[in-house]
C-alpha cells in the first residue's frame, strides 16, 4: 500500500544510461538487471524502456518477477538468477540460471516432460562465495551441459568487490572464469556468451566487459564508486508532502526520546514519511530534505509513518505550508539529494536506500 511517497522514475534518464552503458562497453550487449522491481523503480516500465533500448536480455531473481513481466506483455528472453523453478522456466519461457547439478537436472527433467529445449547459463563461482559451480569442477560443468533438454547458452560469475579501489580480487576472478573459458573452448561446449560485469566492472575493469554486460545500479544512474563521476543521470525522484506546520518556542523537544531540542523559537514541518516508507530510523537527526527548493535538517526521531524538519531558517524567506513538497530523494530547485548521500548517512548504499523507498511509493513514469 502507498502511504503518500511518490516516485517520479524517468525514462528519458534511464534510456540516457543505458546508452552510456554502450559507451563505456563498445556497444556489448547488455543484459539489464531489473530483479527487486527494478531497484524499486518498476520493473515493467523500465524493462519496456530497455528492451526498446536494445537491451538483449533482462535479469531478474526470482520467477515470480519473470511471470510479472511476462504478464505485461514482455517478450524479451529473461534471465532468471536464483529460482530455477523448472515449471516455470518452461512455460514462461525464461532462461534459468543452473548452481548446480541438482538443479541442472531438474530443469531438463521437466523440459523434458514438456518436450523442449530450454537455454539455461551455469552459474560459476569465482570467488563470490554464494552460488554456483567452481570453475576446476569440469566433471559437474560436462555432466550439466550434456543432460539431455538443455542448451548452455551461456557461463556467469559474479564479482564479490569490483567496486573496491584495490582490485586484485576482482582480477583474481577474471583470471578464474578466463581460465575456464580457455579450457571449455578445448571441449564441444561452445556457448555463446561468458559474462560476469556488473556495474563496477563496466566501469572499472573493461577485460571484464566478455561477450556481453549486467549492470543493474548504474540502470538507475548511480555508480558504485564513491565519486559519481561517470555522468550518469538519477532516475529516481521521491517526494511527499508536508503534512502540517508548527511553530515551536525555544527548548521544545521534538518527537521521540527527546534528541532534538529546539534551540531556538522554531518553526518545524511535519512531513508524511516515515521508517515504514523505508525512511531508515538512522536519518533521525541525521539527514536532509529540501523543502522550497531548500536544505532543512531532520528533527528528531523517525518515526513510523512521519518524519519533522526544521524550516526556521527557510520561513525566513518564503512560507512553507501543508500539501508542499518535500524532496526526499532528488532534485528540487538547485539542490539534489542523492540516493549516496542518504546512504553514507545510514551506513548503507545506494541500493538499499532505492529498493527500500521506491519499492513502497507510488510510482510516475515520466517520458517526454
Ligand atoms: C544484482 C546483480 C547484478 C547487478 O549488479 P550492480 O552492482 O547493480 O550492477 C549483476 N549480476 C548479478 C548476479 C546480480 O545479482
Amino acid at each position: 500500500m502507498n502511504r503518500g511517497v511518490t516516485a517520479d522514475i524517468d525514462l528519458d534518464a534511464l534510456s540516457h544510461n543505458f546508452r552510456k552503458i554502450k559507451g563505456l562497453t563498445s556497444g556489448s550487449p547488455v543484459f539489464a538487471v531489473v530483479k527487486a522491481d527494478a531497484y524499486g523503480h518498476g520493473a515493467v516500465e523500465i524493462s519496456k524502456r530497455l528492451v526498446a533500448e536494445g537491451a538483449e536480455r533482462l535479469a531478474v531473481a526470482f520467477t515470480s518477477e519473470a511471470r510479472l513481466l511476462r504478464n505485461a506483455g514482455i517478450t524479451a528472453p529473461v534471465i532468471v538468477l536464483f529460482d530455477p523453478d523448472p515449471a516455470d522456466a518452461v512455460s514462461l519461457d525464461i532462461i534459468p540460471v543452473v548452481h548446480n547439478l541438482k538443479s541442472g537436472r531438474l530443469v531438463s527433467a521437466e523440459a523434458a516432460r514438456r518436450g523442449v529445449q530450454l537455454n539455461v547459463h551455469l552459474k560459476i563461482d569465482t570467488g563470490m562465495g554464494r552460488l554456483g559451480i567452481y570453475p576446476e569442477d569440469m566433471d559437474t560443468i560436462t555432466e550439466i551441459a550434456s543432460l539431455p533438454n538443455i542448451r548452455v547458452e551461456g557461463f556467469m560469475s559474479h564479482f564479490s568487490e569490483a567496486d573496491l579501489s584495490d582490485l586484485s580480487f576482482a582480477r583474481e576472478q577474471i583470471s578464474r572464469f578466463r581460465m575456464l573459458k580457455q579450457r571449455l573452448s578445448e571441449s564441444r561446449l561452445k556457448p555463446k556468451y561468458f559474462h560476469l560485469a556488473n556495474s563496477a566492472a563496466v566501469i572499472n575493469l573493461p577485460e571484464a566487459h566478455m561477450d556481453a554486460v549486467r549492470p543493474g545500479i548504474m540502470l538507475y544512474g548511480y555508480s558504485p564508486f564513491e565519486s559519481n563521476g561517470t555522468g550518469l543521470i538519477p532516475v529516481m525522484k521521491a517526494s511527499v508532502k508536508v503534512h502540517s506546520v508548527r511553530r515551536v518556542k525555544s527548548g521544545t523537544p521534538i518527537s521521540y526520546g527527546r534528541t532534538f531540542i529546539a534551540k531556538r523559537d522554531s518553526v518545524i514541518a511535519v512531513v508524511g514519511i516515515g521508517y515504514a516508507d523505508g525512511y531508515r530510523r538512522s536519518f533521525s537527526n541525521n539527514a536532509d530534505v529540501l523543502i522550497n527548493g531548500r536544505r532543512a535538517p531532520v528533527a528528531g526521531r523517525i518515526c513510523m509513518d512521519l518524519c519533522m524538519a526544521d524550516v526556521t531558517d527557510i520561513v525566513r524567506d518564503s512560507d512553507v505550508a501543508e500539501g508542499d513538497e518535500v524532496v526526499i530523494i532528488g532534485r528540487q530547485g538547485e539542490e539534489f539529494i542523492s540516493a549516496d548521500e542518504l546512504a553514507a548517512k545510514a551506513g548503507t548504499i545506494s541500493y538499499e536506500v532505492l529498493t527500500s523507498i521506491g519499492s513502497r511509493a507510488a510510482r510516475n513514469h515520466i517520458s517526454s
